[in-house]
Formats: structure tokens, C-alpha cells, sequence
């Protein structure tokens, strides 16, 4: 858990488990939060550090899932 402040009090979220399919590398929650922010998706499609293009989906809790495309 992830536990940010703000001005009326503390959330809770949920940690990244996003793990790449090809490297099993974990994706780290800010890469994947910036990249939400920019679409309007549920679904983004970014790029892992070992050069494969994998998308990246929430599931019903809000957890990150990354899959294969
Ligand atoms: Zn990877």
C-alpha cells in the first residue's frame, strides 16, 4: 500500500503490481501514472526497459495490471 496526504486526511493505494510479461521486471507506479494522466484510456500501451511494448490495464480493486500485447 501506497499511503499519500492530502489536505483533508490520508488515501490508501493500491501498489503497482504491474509486472512486465517478457523481463518480469516491476513497472514502477509513477511510469504508469504519468502515462494514465496523459490519455483518457483504461488501457495504455508503454514501453519496458528491456524494449518490449506491453499494455498496461487497471483492474476492478484499481490495481495495475501489465499484459502482453
Ligand atoms: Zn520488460
Amino acid at each position: 500500500m501506497i499511503t499519500v496526504a492530502i489536505p483533508n486526511g490520508l488515501v490508501h493505494l493500491a501498489e503497482s503490481k504491474a509486472i512486465c510479461p517478457n523481463c518480469k521486471r516491476e513497472i514502477p507506479f509513477d511510469d504508469i501514472e504519468s502515462k494514465f494522466m496523459k490519455q483518457n484510456n483504461f488501457t495504455i500501451k508503454m514501453k519496458c526497459t528491456c524494449g518490449e511494448i506491453i499494455g498496461v490495464s487497471q483492474d476492478f480493486r484499481g490495481d495495475y495490471i501489465a499484459f502482453k500485447l
